[in-house]
């Protein structure tokens, strides 16, 4: 489904990420770890269109969409959870969620929403309140929804666990279950890189830009009591 290609990203003279390369089919979870300043969210924006990078392609369902701006990714199907969420504070739950899905045809709105709160019924209860007024939790599970709001094929999370409390966490990776059993793609940065390790299907290892390992997750060295099998 997606096919990231020798993709090196500059940030001016800083070289930020060199040649990441690997593929991801439907369902399949990619763990991006690394200490601070590794790249991890380079490759993330360069994915969503935030970042065009110096060489290399970025290829979705075999169309090359390196130098396409993010809204026509976010057309496509890749949904964004930034880091931070960067959600519109003042503005309600259910118009944050319109906002992520507002490059599809409205005709949908409704149906997607509905969707959104099936999946996430605490965001249906407060559909009214203002964004800025919800728990942490509450605004992760909206920059979820906002995100599925796109019906992405490939999803993509940056920092999912930041400042969350451990039962919040639990969600989280709940709600990336189901997105992997809807046959979506994956991309995943989490501090806690054993959570995030032992989720994935794949890790890429990153380290001051470079990809220092990349594999089976369940065969990362960074990975405590790596399950070799
Ligand atoms: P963190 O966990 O701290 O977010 P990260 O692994 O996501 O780290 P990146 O944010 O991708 O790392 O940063 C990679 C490198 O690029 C770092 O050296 C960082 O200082 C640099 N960098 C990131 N954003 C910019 C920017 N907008 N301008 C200049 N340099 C940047």
């Amino acid at each position: 489904m997606l096919d990231v290609n020798n993709i090196t990203c500059r940030y001016g003279p800083v070289t930020a990420l060199h040649d990441a390369d690997f593929t991801l089919e439907g369902g399949e979870v990619l763990a991006l770890v690394g200490t601070n300043g590794a790249g991890k969210s380079t490759l993330v924006m360069s994915i969503a269109g935030h970042i065009i990078p110096e060489h290399g392609n970025i290829v979705l369902d075999g169309e090359d969409i390196t130098n396409i701006p993010p809204y026509q990714r976010a057309s496509r199907g890749i949904g964004l959870v930034p880091e931070g969420r960067r959600l519109f504070p003042d503005l309600t739950v259910k118009e944050n969620l319109i906002t992520g899905g507002y490059v599809l045809p409205r005709t949908s709105e409704s149906q997607r929403l509905e969707h959104v709160f099936e999946i996430f019924p605490r965001l249906y209860e407060r559909a009214n309140q203002l964004a800025g007024s919800l728990s942490g939790g509450e605004q992760q599970m909206l920059a979820f929804g906002r995100a599925i709001m796109l019906r992405p094929r490939v999803m993509l999370i940056d920092e999912i666990s930041l400042g969350l409390m451990p039962s919040v966490i639990i969600e989280c990776y709940a709600v990336l279950e189901n997105l992997r059993s809807q046959n979506i793609a994956v991309i995943l940065v989490d501090q806690n890189s054993d959570a995030a390790l032992a989720f994935a299907d794949k890790a890429i290892w990153l380290e001051t830009g470079y990809v220092k390992w990349q594999g089976k997750a369940k065969h990362c060295p960074l990975l405590k009591e790596s399950i070799v099998s």
